[in-house]
């Protein structure tokens, strides 16, 4: 048997890429630079000629994304518990409240016709995440947000190259934010980046993610208020720029990766809630709940058998409400029942771009056999 090393995921890292980071290094010039305004405008131009600015994280780009939206103490937030736990950290940073609204169980998205019921005086935005690259239904989103006066934050961290009724996610709504952690579609080594709406936002986000500096002309320097520090290398910016000439031969790999999956799975039915989406649907993971109840095994024991064949297993996500910060603030066992059952059970199963047909079938094999199948 093959117990070869295989992780959940790997960025796809080539040589143009290398030699890039190369580059910059020989220049002297490694802060924000002429390859960061590059990076820009390339994320720019691949959403549609929207104002595109780059960050150190995704975590930046959402918190700075609520700054711009001026959303501040007191305000609410309507938002997921089911998601990387920087989507709610980031509210509660501003001194805003997380407002959680549970998912729908397929495709782990906000369940929108729930989110009108906890719509109240002081919510201000909606912040959806497009789980695993499958975009929440944007025109369903922005129609509930226009008809109470709300902002929209995406958190696209996983959804960089999916689309929604044939458009790029970004390159329409309000506040878009995207992640490069190494993990995600494409990768900076960290980063992140924020589709802008309007110049005044522009100005708020450019000096939020510098100290809050401004120079309001050649000489001359201000600080309006303490930003961050959370500005975009030429390093990180380089290795943007190759990963995003490739983008969307990444998520072609993604795709036909998590077809295999789903055609070597259709006589055995292991699978319980996944939704395979669209032809948007971008495939940052592949996080099927398993059936461990009914084959009498924990999710530790499964992890560790397919461990002992070489593979590794990710968990994404514990449910946001009950980590301890957030029970802290009220979060209860049962509150959000679907997204305590994915927190529960789910499992992330290998796919990135580099893996081979044959790895696929080797999971699947290993799944089968340890399920008892
Ligand atoms: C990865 C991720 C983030 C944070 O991205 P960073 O770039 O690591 O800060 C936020 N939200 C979701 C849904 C994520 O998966």
């Amino acid at each position: 048997m093959n117990h070869d090393p295989l992780p959940f995921t790997r960025p796809t890292l080539d040589e143009e890429t290398i030699a890039n980071v190369s580059d910059v290094l020989r220049s002297g010039w490694l802060a924000s630079g002429p390859k960061v305004q590059q990076f820009e405008a390339a994320l720019s131009e691949y959403l549609g000629g929207r104002p595109v600015r780059t960050m150190t994280s995704a975590t930046a780009a959402l918190e700075i994304a609520l700054f711009a939206a001026k959303i501040g103490p007191g305000d609410e937030v309507i938002t997921t518990p089911m998601s990387w736990c920087a989507t709610a950290n980031v509210i509660v940073r501003l001194g805003a409240i997380p407002v959680f609204v549970d998912i729908d169980l397929d495709s782990r998205n906000l369940l929108l016709d729930q989110v009108e019921a906890k719509i109240g005086q002081r919510t201000r935005a909606i912040m959806p995440v497009h789980f695993c690259g499958l975009p929440v239904d944007l025109d369903a989103l922005y129609a509930l947000a226009q008809r109470h006066g709300l902002r929209v934050i995406e958190d696209a961290a996983h959804a960089i190259g999916s689309a929604w009724g044939g458009r790029r996610v970004g390159s329409v709504g309000d506040l878009v934010c995207f992640s490069f952690h190494p993990n995600k579609n494409m990768t900076t080594g960290e980063g992140g980046a924020i589709v802008v709406t309007s110049p005044e936002e522009i100005e708020r986000i450019e000096a939020y993610r510098f100290n809050g500096v401004v120079k309001p002309a050649p000489g001359e320097l201000d600080v309006l208020f303490p930003g961050m520090k959370a500005n975009m290398s030429d390093i990180q910016a380089s290795i943007g720029l190759a990963q995003l000439a490739r983008l969307d031969g990444f998520n072609v790999r993604r795709r036909a990766l998590a077809d295999r999956y789903y055609q070597l799975w259709r006589k055995s039915r292991p699978l319980a809630a996944t939704a395979r989406g669209d032809d948007g649907h971008s495939w940052h993971m592949f996080a099927p709940l398993l059936p461990l109840d009914s084959a009498g095994m924990s999710r530790k024991e499964f992890i560790g058998k397919m461990a002992d064949r070489g593979i590794s297993v990710g968990i994404h996500y514990p449910a946001i409400h009950l980590l301890t910060a957030y029970r802290q603030r009220g979060g209860r066992d049962g509150q959000f029942p679907n997204a305590e059952r994915v927190g529960r059970e789910t499992l992330t199963l290998p796919l990135f771009p580099t893996m081979h047909d044959s790895d696929v079938d080797r999971v699947v094999d290993a799944v089968n056999e340890i399920l008892g199948r």
